[in-house]
């Protein structure tokens, strides 16, 4: 059996750049995710903010992760086809106290490298976004941060580490490992793989690999989920920039966005919970999270509700990132990669392949590396309906072509599951949430899930 360079564990967002960094320095990757699909985790669901750090720990390895994921985003998106939805962000103060913290908070974000930012009045405010109630006091305006679509990249970034010859295994769970002092053989649900070092990226199970496989784990996993709403696409004239509350020590609170899909989202909340597969939504919450939504913009009030979902963090008892390396074990554990992880992913990778070279490895780099072309999904840019050609519109509401079905069917990466086709698509992601398209789509999909998609399985 070969021996990879290294064995990633868990095709999240830190999973996916991780093999992609490894992939482009040389190294021989296996990556080795439970579910079927990649981002069947934590990544699922998220607010999808590439934040600018401007909040985060001074000096922290978290704020050094995320500007240097911030930054290699922007310099590779344009060869990936990745979109960038250029709004800024406002954190607003709704009330004289979180006035008084706005002073504050302006001089970390200045302390963090973030001298773009600058205040607003409350009439400054209004005239940037009409719509937001009067309430708002005054703002800081945070220009850098910016909304990208949450899936294309690290399919992008899986498709370039697949290019370069990395072994991507879906449904391969590690279930058991031991390791002889040079190579791991690891035990995983399709079969053993062998590899000399391991990268634990399991998210919320992060805790229980380094348990069972190097017999100790140094954090533990406390999921702390969040909840979404999601308003229709005719919510998107009313904002353009990204509105962020006043942030507490545990969250940074309920912000409201435009996505980069054409809607406005509203979320998350931050409650602690035990399970770490359970994330549900609560009629309550989600009724709160709406009236916050129309206090922020009365105008909402009016605009019906496409979808509602919940997302988990993999938080650990600790605010900060959980990266540990095990060097007499061959092994780097990247845990509690709380809620910046989305941002700071490549960043992660670049700072997890510095570790790896500190142990004393080196391969040589990819020298001309291929930039696979993802499928545009983003509203402010062109879709594939608008191009000739397309076949036949298969989802209506998001506009989804049959011949972006097929594609995402034929790739490299195939979609493991109906879920991990909406997120290649967004068919079914609409205003009907798959009620008048999940016929067709389970007879385009037929053969290609090992669980069918039947009619009655939308939304
Ligand atoms: C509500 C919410 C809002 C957020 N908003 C933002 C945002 O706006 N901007 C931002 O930058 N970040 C945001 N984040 C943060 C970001 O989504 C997380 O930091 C990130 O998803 C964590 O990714 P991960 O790869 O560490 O974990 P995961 O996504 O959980 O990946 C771990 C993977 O490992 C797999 N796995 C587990 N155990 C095993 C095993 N034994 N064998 C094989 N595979 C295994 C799992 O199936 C999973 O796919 C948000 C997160 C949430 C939940």
């Amino acid at each position: 059996m070969s021996v990879a360079d290294v064995a990633i564990v868990g095709a999240g967002v830190v999973g996916c750049a991780i093999a992609r960094r490894f992939t482009l320095q040389g190294a021989k990757v296996v990556l080795l995710e439970r579910g079927a699909d990649l981002l069947s985790g934590a990544s699922k669901a998220n607010s999808a903010i590439l934040h600018t750090g401007f909040d985060a720990p001074p000096g922290s390895v978290e704020l050094n992760c995320m500007q240097a994921g911030y930054a290699e985003y922007q310099a590779i998106r344009e060869s990936l086809n990745l979109p960038l939805l250029e709004t800024g962000a406002m954190v607003v103060a709704w009330t004289d106290a979180e006035k008084a913290s706005v002073d504050g908070i302006e001089a970390q974000a200045r302390a963090n490298g973030i001298h773009d930012v600058r205040r607003l009045t409350s009439a400054d405010i209004r005239k940037r976004e009409p719509h937001l109630s009067p309430r708002a006091l005054e703002a800081l305006l945070v220009p850098g941060e910016h909304v990208i679509d949450p899936w294309s990249p690290f399919l992008a970034y899986l498709l370039q580490a697949k290019a370069h010859g990395a072994e991507i295994l879906f449904g391969s769970e590690v279930i058991a490992g031991r390791f002889d002092g040079d190579v791991w053989t690891l035990q995983t649900g399709t079969g053993e793989r062998r590899a000399r070092t391991v990268i634990n990226c399991a998210g919320l199970y992060g805790d229980r690999l380094d348990a069972r496989l190097l017999g100790t784990a140094s954090f533990q996993v406390r999921p702390r989920k969040g909840q979404f709403v999601v308003f229709d696409k005719a919510a998107a004239e009313l904002l353009r920039t990204i509105i962020l509350p006043v942030p507490s020590e545990r969250t940074k609170g309920v912000v409201l966005t435009r996505t980069a899909f054409g809607n406005v989202l509203v979320g998350p909340t931050a409650e602690e919970q035990q399970d770490r597969e359970r994330a549900t939504v609560e009629d309550e919450t989600l009724r709160a999270l709406i009236a916050r939504a129309v206090e922020m913009i009365p105008a909402l009030s009016t605009v019906d509700v496409t979808a509602v979902y919940a997302g988990l963090r993999p938080a650990t008892e600790e605010k900060h990132y959980r990266i540990s390396v095990h060097g007499d074990r061959n092994w780097i554990t990247v845990g509690g990669i709380r809620s910046t992880g989305m941002t700071a992913s490549l960043g992660i990778a670049q700072h997890i392949y510095k570790l790896y070279e500190e142990m004393g490895h080196r391969h040589a780099p990819v020298a001309d590396p291929v930039s696979p072309q993802m499928p545009n999904l983003a509203e402010h840019r062109p879709r594939d309906w608008q191009s000739p050609g397309y076949g036949e519109i298969v989802c209506h509401c998001e506009m989804v072509t049959l011949r972006e079905i097929q594609q995402a069917l034929s790739g490299p990466l195939p979609p493991g599951n109906f879920g991990g086709l909406r997120r290649r698509t967004r068919c079914g992601m609409g205003r009907c949430q798959g009620f008048y398209c999940t016929a067709r789509l389970a007879e385009l999909t037929a053969g290609h899930f090992e669980a069918p998609l039947a009619v009655g399985d939308a939304a």
